[in-house]
């Protein structure tokens, strides 16, 4: 089995630590917070003193940190104290450019890199049911993927470098987008008179038909399991699809690509999160059109 150094325990890495460690792994980890930390080390989890201690004697190394400046802090402080030839794997949803500098630095360092986002959220983390989105070389992600199968039920190596992170924030753009749209149509049908449910009857088997719908439909009653019938808690908390809307605006204007939809869903989630509703469930943005967001 392969010893894991393991950075960034919070709500996604510390499931995913923990399956590595049902896996059979030897796993070493570090966070910032000690009470993280704690909560990962009860799951098995060796805790390192640094950062530093964690990478030294792993084959493999796995980060999973809240945006692109940190992880470029943590691999920039941490790849001179690891292996050469050890394999680091970024799972934190971060901007391209970040991604790519990132496996600039392993480069130089002499060890091979992913950049590994994943879909699923904290429940997908808990059950090892998460979606890897894999950018890096073929022999990277070779070595890779046994380990991530660990943690995730679906891994697809989507190209070079980036590749990964180009396909989380283009995925999300359409989830945001599809989200307003049906959360829209939603509001227009009750103008309308139409019930939640005739709406969802038809919409669900035609052209209309998406996953914000059939899956995390965002009126109580259709998807008895979705958050809508939670008061909108989350699921998928409206602060991180912002923050995955900027990621794709920011990668628009790097790369010259047209999203004015994606531009608009941005802003409208924006509103959400200034109106004091960045910790709902993504889906509860119903609510801020209801009252006339636009
Ligand atoms: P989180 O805030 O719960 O965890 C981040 C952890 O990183 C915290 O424990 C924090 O203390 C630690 N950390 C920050 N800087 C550090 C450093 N320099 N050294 C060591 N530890 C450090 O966030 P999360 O929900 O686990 O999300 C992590 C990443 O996964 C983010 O990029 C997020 O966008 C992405 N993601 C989250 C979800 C979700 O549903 N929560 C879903 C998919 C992707």
């Amino acid at each position: 089995m392969t010893t894991i150094g393991f950075i960034g325990l919070g709500n996604m890495g510390a499931p995913m630590a923990a399956n590595l460690v049902k896996a059979g792994h030897t796993v070493i980890g570090y966070d910032l917070s000690a009470q993280n930390a704690a909560a990962a080390q009860a799951e098995g989890v060796a805790i390192a003193a640094t950062a530093a201690d964690a990478v030294r004697d792993a084959d493999v190394v796995v980060t999973m940190l809240p945006a692109g400046k940190h992880v470029l802090s943590v691999w920039g402080d941490v790849l001179a104290h690891a292996r050469r030839g050890a394999l680091f794997i970024d799972s934190s949803t971060i901007d391209v450019d970040s991604a790519r500098e990132a496996h600039g630095l392993a480069q130089k360092a002499g060890v091979a890199s992913l950049d590994a986002p994943v879909s699923g959220g904290t429940g997908g983390a808990k059950a090892g049911t998460l979606t890897f989105m894999c950018g890096g070389a073929g022999d990277a992600f070779a070595r890779g993927k046994p380990i991530l199968e660990a943690m995730g039920k679906k891994i697809v190596h989507c190209g070079d470098a980036g590749a990964g992170q180009a396909a989380k924030i283009c995925n999300n753009m359409i989830l945001g987008v599809s989200m307003i749209g049906v959360c829209e149509a939603f509001v227009l049908g009750e103008k309308l008179g139409l019930s939640h449910q005739a709406l969802f009857d038809v919409a669900s088997t035609s052209s209309g038909q998406c996953w914000s719908l059939t899956t995390y439909c965002p009126v109580p009653g259709p998807v008895p399991t979705s958050p809508a019938n939670n008061g909108y808690n989350p699921g998928f908390a409206a602060a991180l699809m912002l923050k995955d809307l900027k990621l794709s605006q920011d990668a628009a204007a790097s790369a010259g690509a047209s999203t004015p939809l994606g531009a608009h869903a941005a802003q409208l989630y924006a509103a959400f999160e200034a109106a004091g509703a960045g910790g709902k469930d993504f889906s509860g943005i119903i609510e801020a059109l209801r009252e006339g967001l636009a």
